[in-house]
């Protein structure tokens, strides 16, 4: 219809439209195309929805000018099949809103709509139309493409000699769950990398649900190759409650993954790492690597501080074999310290707010019953020349905005130049 018309605005919008709804379509798996492009995933979905935007515009565009011309006339194939593809869009903007809630409904439903769309602007297009139904064809090999590519991923991953499936030991903890996986083929790990996991025996929508978690903890078996990973998995309402109420059933567990860009902190002589809750599980690895560098003389970092801030001090159970593994990685060149901050439910009765405790060899542990401060902890840091400085933060919104507003005061930007200056010299 778009070529049929006058108007070189309407043909330029619908064909803009359709040129725009390529990347939508044909790259439905963030995590998968972000990683090929070498960018982070929230990136790779801000520019989504961005695009997503821009569609929307072009396609309202089309659509007011098509009025201008003529009456919509549901007997017309091509105004019908116009119709039926605005609704489908407009319905892919309104569910989006509920996308947090309603998670693996609204994706789902999104998916299924944007099949419907492509469909009906095929119908939409007359056949002479042939840009853009190119268009549409080459929005669909590119799904299918990064689909069988996907799919082919993950049966390499999860094949093993006796078959397709990796083994699998969960252990709970009251808030939380920790998941070891032997991956069915191994690779080697690198920290900031995360898995989809897929238990399709769990229950019945189990079987189309994938959920990603970070691998926390790996250990490398021959060739560098890690032989277990580690994840944690905070239990919330929907398929992490499911598997908590599986954990004694052994359900079986398929990886899809590795994904992920790691960032390279080993450039940095001081690395800050802040993580609130389960943020904690992204910053963990981290810390692995970084000490895991310094022994083997790999990166330039002098100093990991490792700073939890923990709702619960029961919640110290999350993570404390793996705290006490970086504390032993970290025996001999001591440039780990972690700071915890407990807000509430002290286990020890006497624990007032403000009160320290210091634990291990070297205080490397230090405990506060209070909100970290994080302008004099940053400032601290700041004043030891240990080289540039990253901080990284895996934080619930209040404390990342605390953070953010801090380095961008300009006393603190004067002191990362001074900092990068001396660097220099
Ligand atoms: C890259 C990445 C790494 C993650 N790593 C960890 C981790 O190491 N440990 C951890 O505990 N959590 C992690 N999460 C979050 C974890 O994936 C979700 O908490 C989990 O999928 C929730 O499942 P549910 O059905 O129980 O959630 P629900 O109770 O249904 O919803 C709780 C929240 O989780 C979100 N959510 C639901 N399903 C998904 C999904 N498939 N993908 C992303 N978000 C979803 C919902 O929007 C909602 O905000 C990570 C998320 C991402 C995107």
């Amino acid at each position: 219809m778009a070529g049929s018309l006058d108007g070189p605005l309407l043909d330029r919008t619908g064909v803009l439209a359709v040129l725009n709804l390529v990347p939508l379509v044909g790259f439905p798996n963030f995590a998968q195309i972000s990683d090929y492009l070498g960018v982070q995933v929230l990136g790779f979905q801000a520019a989504h929805s961005a695009i997503g935007i821009v569609v929307l515009m072009q396609a309202i565009t089309h659509i007011a000018t098509q009025m201008q011309h003529s009456t919509l006339d549901l007997q017309n194939h091509a105004h019908f099949w116009g119709l039926l593809a605005t609704i489908a869009l407009g319905l892919i903007f309104v569910i989006a809103l509920f996308r947090t809630i309603y998670y693996e409904f609204v994706s789902k439903v999104h998916l299924l709509l944007a099949c419907f769309l492509v469909v009906c602007l095929w119908l939409h297009f007359d056949t002479e139309s042939l840009s853009s139904r190119f268009l549409l064809l080459l929005a669909g090999a590119a799904f299918v493409a990064s689909f069988s590519l996907r799919t082919f991923q993950f049966l390499w991953r999860n094949l093993r000699s006796g078959g397709l499936g990796t083994l699998n030991r969960c252990r709970r903890n009251e808030e939380t769950i920790k998941v070891m996986v032997r991956p069915g083929r191994s690779w080697k790990v690198q920290a900031g990398q995360f898995v989809y996991l897929w238990m399709p025996g769990l229950s019945f929508w189990s079987f189309f649900q994938l959920h990603p978690f970070m691998i926390v903890w790996w250990e490398d078996g021959l060739h560098g190759k890690a032989d277990q990973l580690e994840l944690l998995v905070e239990i919330k309402d929907g398929w992490t409650n499911c598997l908590a109420r599986s954990v004694s059933h052994k359900p079986s567990v398929y990886l899809d993954g590795p994904y992920g860009s790691p960032v390279n902190f080993g450039d940095y002589g001081s690395v800050i790492l802040f993580a609130t809750g389960a943020g904690i599980a992204s910053q963990i690895p981290y810390a692995k690597a970084l000490i895991d560098g310094y022994m083997k003389l790999e990166v330039r970092t002098r100093r990991v501080i490792l700073v939890w801030r923990l709702d619960r001090e029961v919640n110290e159970d999350w993570v404390q074999s793996w705290m006490q593994k970086l504390l032993d990685l970290d025996e001999g060149s001591y440039i780990l310290k972690i700071q915890l901050y407990v807000l509430s439910d002290f286990r020890d009765e006497e624990a007032a707010n403000g009160k320290k405790r210091e634990y291990g060899d070297h205080d490397r542990i230090k405990k506060f019953y209070a909100s970290p401060d994080i302008s004099s902890l940053l400032g601290e840091e700041l004043s030891r020349p240990y080289g540039d400085v990253m901080i990284s933060v895996a934080a619930d919104g209040e404390v990342r905005d605390k953070i953010r507003h801090i380095v961008h005061q300009p006393s603190w930007t004067n002191q990362f130049l001074a900092k990068e200056v001396s660097n220099s010299e």
